[in-house]
């Protein structure tokens, strides 16, 4: 039942840009550099310091700003936004950015994330005679601006922020400002650049390299960043806690290139990869990585090893991620589409398959299987994070445990189920090992779905039924 009502989610990518003529423009190509995040949605709004102008749509980047005029978006600043929808929730309302109007002015919203006690504050919010117009978590902190009657947007803000539960990083643009708030944990990953005087923000730094800007830091937790034509100025709505960046960012979800919070996400893969060698190896001919997201770790695999790398899967590029496929039956279609073994490096030899993650097992599954068909003689899988075994409450597609093959079976049983000669996760020191490379940053990283420890708790939390982003 829980699974009906919540659907299958998600993850967003964010982009924001100040002073620049051609913010419009801008922002289409950070998005581009952000579609991995989410492709069911994408959307710009700008403003020109008297009005904020609104292009959004169903779809890719591409498809959405299909021989589009930029010069309707005109403005010197911008955010975009792409995203995935929930099952049930892929109606035009929920992409975003989403876009305010009132007397007083209006304000756009692009969120990554997942506010936990959205629904009770959705509840207190419609109590107190809020019309909620969309069903994302996102509309929550425009109404909690708009409601607590301060004049002063910055304390506003500041005060409707510090209500919030859970993992979020936003970017607001106003006619006359931009705002930038990560949550208290630093759950999802945030960076503000420069573009020669422009400033820019993006959830990866892949995005400021596809446009020319220079990574300048990190949007710190519970900071809030504004800027307007007079600069830019941090305040804090939270006290920073230990940083909790999600884990799965360097496993899987973010590109190679993006570095986040001082860590290059290849490097950080191929650490894996090092790292689980260690741990788990085991004779055999060759070494082959799921493309993409998993070749980084194969490589480590392979050097450590000293077992050759070889490309033993093609990824059909034309073909979106297996994890943007909302059910379970585009997600196996998805699978069968996107990848083929190559059967000259396979054929009669014992092959390692690195693969970044198991969540259903549904991948795994349908790869081992290529693999002996193509005629590999042993297939020996390797998992460069820990078992998932719980779920995520901080915006990530893994709601529930029911769907997670590690919370309902042993290793032997999933090695059986998966078909393999035999299989190994990295442990969860491993992974941190991997990750954590500077002792002066804070670089603490959440792994609540591998080890169960939540960095952020709410009562009510398996309650979340609204769309988050
Ligand atoms: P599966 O085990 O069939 O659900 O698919 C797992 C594969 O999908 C992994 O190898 C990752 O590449 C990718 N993946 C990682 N995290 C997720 C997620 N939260 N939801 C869906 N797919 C994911
Ligand atoms: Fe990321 Fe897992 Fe933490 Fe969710 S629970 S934020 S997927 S590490």
């Amino acid at each position: 039942m829980l699974a009906e009502i919540r659907g299958l989610n998600e993850e967003c990518g964010v982009f924001g840009i100040w002073g620049h003529e051609k913010a419009a423009e801008l922002t289409y190509y950070g998005l581009h550099a952000l579609q991995h995040r989410g492709q069911e949605g994408a959307g710009v709004v700008t403003s020109d310091g008297h009005e904020l102008k609104l292009h959004k749509g169903q779809g890719l980047v591409n498809d959405v700003f299909k021989r589009f005029d930029f010069q309707k978006l005109s403005g010197h600043a911008a955010i975009g936004h792409v995203r995935y929808a929930t099952q049930g929730e892929r109606t035009i309302d929920n992409v975003q950015p989403l876009l305010f109007r009132s007397q007083t002015g209006g304000m756009a919203l692009a969120h990554n994330g997942n506010i936990m006690n959205a629904y009770e504050l959705r509840g207190e919010l419609e109590a107190a005679g809020s019309i909620l117009q969309t069903s994302s978590d996102t509309e929550v902190l425009a109404h909690l601006l708009k409601r607590n009657g301060k004049m002063d947007v910055i304390s506003g803000l500041k005060d409707a922020l510090s209500k919030l539960i859970g993992a979020y990083a936003f970017v607001l643009l106003m006619e006359n400002s931009m705002h930038i708030a990560l949550d208290p944990r630093g759950l999802r990953p945030l960076s503000i650049g420069r573009l020669g005087e422009s400033y820019v923000v993006a959830s990866e730094t892949s995005a400021f390299d596809i446009i020319g800007a220079k990574f300048e830091r990190e949007v710190l937790p519970g900071e809030l960043i504004t800027i307007t034509d007079s600069g830019i100025e941090s305040t804090r709505f939270a006290m920073q806690e230990k940083r909790a960046l999600c884990a799965m960012e360097y496993v899987y979800f973010s590109r190679p290139d993006s570095n986040l919070n001082h860590v290059n996400v290849h490097a950080s893969r191929k650490r894996m990869g090092i790292e689980l060698a260690k741990e788990a190896p085991v004779e055999a001919d060759v070494v082959t990585g799921v493309p993409d997201s998993s070749i980084s770790a194969a490589i480590g695999y392979a050097e450590q090893s000293g077992i050759p790398y070889e490309i033993g899967l093609i990824k059909n590029r034309y073909i979106g991620r297996t994890f943007i496929q909302p059910s379970q039956e585009l997600r196996e279609q998805g699978v069968k589409m996107k990848l083929s073994p190559v059967r000259g490096i396979v054929e009669g030899k014992r092959v390692i398959m690195i693969d970044d993650s198991i969540v259903r097992g549904t991948t795994c599954r349908r790869i081992v299987r290529m693999l002996k068909e193509a005629g590999a003689k042993e297939v020996h899988v390797r998992i460069a994070s820990p078992a998932i075994t719980n779920p995520c409450y901080y915006g990530i597609d893994m709601s529930t445990k029911e769907e997670l093959i590690a919370a309902n079976y042993s290793l032997d049983e999933i090695c059986e189920l998966i078909g393999a000669d035999s299989l190994a996760y990295l442990s969860s020191e491993g992974l941190e090992t991997a990750i954590v490379s500077d002792d002066t940053i804070d670089q603490g990283v959440c792994m609540a779905c591998m080890t169960g420890i939540y960095p952020v708790t709410e009562q009510g939390q398996l309650e979340v039924t609204y769309t988050k982003c």
